[in-house]
């Protein structure tokens, strides 16, 4: 595989006959969601079609930031913030997550006054969000050359390694007693007089009294087959890491051209946030109305493009019969090509504004399918018509640093529990009945 190396994790060889809950995707929701139910008692399996964290969640910037965020998520990000505290010694693992601050320059009057706006969003949350100036920023940047106008810093803000936390996450489960079995796809579910009452993966049945779907990009075609609409699309963002750099920002930074964030092996990994592959598929039009208002607020950072992908989506099955191999097993791990194009832009900006990187050497390039859905903000419910299934899932490009948090909420969503936060927001129903559907802009 291309992408990152993701530590190993080895699956467990046989499969439970009756679980209480069986977690669909090894991404970071999945995992995070399979450890709070089994630290409760709860007998879970977790099905993985691929490997622990080959997808999205090994790929992604590794950014834990509560800054920038969509209100609506902001609790539950406070929470992920409180978890990832602890999470090493909770799980007996080292994820490399550390507190260092994440800043976004401003190069724009404009942007200097939403970010004060959106400063208000957090107040009654303890974190120090604050505004620099010009010459506060320059005291953080010394070597910076470039000019802006202020910028958004949050210290408790942070970092991890995306390559290390699933696997982590997914042992300590173990331990807690969730079987975790990988190159299993669930192909669908199974009802008894309405409820959920079990699953059938490639390796046979689980009888089980909830299910929840954390299948990532995968999540929308698993719900089709299941007569559930769930608008969610893909796009692609490209990343590199460089080799270790002795000279090099500890905070990270996103700035216009390019973003960049210190690893612990020394290196740093780089992007541009601000470019984006939409390759056109028949989600495309199938969805086009509910991304509408998405499209307006961000079109500028998607480019289109039409190619191998819309047939290939075109083929696939999405009414496969349970006893045949289901889209899951004919893709283990969603793969995508770098545009090497778009991270080689981000780096020279990056080597033009901090000239420590001139000397920087480029490692690793990858690139991984982003899944978006219209409001960007993720689905964390119970769905009414399917009693005992659940959705976590859709979260739109940010779902690593809040995943801790998210996996808490579904698990107190299934056991029924006081939920963390409110969890209205994050309702699926809100696609399908009549909800207006909000994008936030406001940064
Ligand atoms: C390039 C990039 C940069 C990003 N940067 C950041 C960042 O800095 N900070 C941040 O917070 N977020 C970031 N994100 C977003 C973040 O990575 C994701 O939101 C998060 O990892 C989603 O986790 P997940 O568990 O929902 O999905 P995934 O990690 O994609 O996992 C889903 C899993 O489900 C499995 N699966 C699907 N269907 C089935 C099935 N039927 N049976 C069995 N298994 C199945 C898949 O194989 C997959 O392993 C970034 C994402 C990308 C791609």
């Amino acid at each position: 595989m291309p992408g990152p190396r993701v530590v190993p994790f080895y699956g467990d060889n046989d499969l439970p006959e009756r679980v209480d809950v069986v977690v669909i995707g090894g991404g970071i929701i999945g995992v995070s969601t399979a450890l709070e139910l089994a630290e409760q008692g709860i007998r879970v399996a977790l099905c993985e079609k691929g490997q622990i964290g080959h997808e999205q969640s090994s790929r992604n910037w590794g950014w834990v930031r509560i800054s920038r965020r969509d209100p609506r998520e902001i609790a539950l990000m406070a929470e992920a913030l409180k978890i990832w505290q602890t999470l090493d010694s909770r799980i007996a693992a080292d994820t490399g997550y550390t507190q260092s601050g994440i800043v976004f320059a401003c190069h724009d009057d404009q942007q200097v006054e939403k970010y004060q706006q959106w400063l208000q969003w957090v107040k009654e949350f303890p974190v120090s969000s604050t505004m620099l100036d010009e010459g506060q920023f320059r005291q953080k940047f010394p070597a910076a050359n470039m000019t802006v106008r202020g910028a958004l810093y949050t210290p408790e803000d942070g970092r991890a390694e995306p390559q290390k936390v699933a696997p982590a996450i997914a042992e300590a489960a173990r331990r807690n007693g969730a079987y975790i079995l990988t190159e299993c796809a669930v192909r669908g579910i199974e009802t008894s007089a309405g409820r959920v009452s079990s699953v059938i993966t490639e390796r046979g049945e689980i009888a089980c009294q909830s299910v929840v779907l954390a299948g990532g990009a995968w999540s929308s075609l698993f719900t089709a087959r299941h007569d559930l609409r769930l608008p969610q699309l893909k796009v692609i963002n490209s990343v590199l890491r460089t080799a270790p750099l002795s000279e090099g920002p500890t905070e990270t930074l996103w700035c216009q051209g390019f973003a960049l964030r210190k690893r612990q092996d020394g290196g740093y990994t780089v992007a541009s946030g601000h470019e984006n592959i939409a390759d056109i598929v028949p989600d495309s039009f199938r969805y086009a109305r509910d991304f509408l208002p998405a499209l307006r607020n961000d079109w500028r950072s998607l480019r289109f493009r039409v190619g191998g992908r819309f047939i290939d989506e075109a083929r696939l099955d999405r009414h496969w019969q349970m006893d045949r191999a289901s889209p899951f097993e004919y893709c283990r791990v969603l793969d995508p090509r770098p545009s090497y194009a778009m991270a080689d832009g981000a780096f020279r900006q990056l080597q033009q504004h901090l000239p420590s990187f001139r000397q920087a050497k480029i490692a690793q390039y990858w690139a991984g399918c982003i899944d978006v859905v219209p409001d960007a903000v993720p689905v964390i419910s119970a769905v009414d018509s399917k009693p005992g299934f659940y959705i976590a899932t859709g979260f739109s490009g940010h779902g690593f640093g809040i995943g801790p948090a998210a996996g808490r909420l579904m698990a107190d969503l299934v056991l029924g529990r006081q939920p963390i936060v409110d969890p209205h927001a994050f309702r699926f129903s809100r696609f399908s009945d009549g909800s207006k559907i909000e994008v936030f802009s406001g940064v």
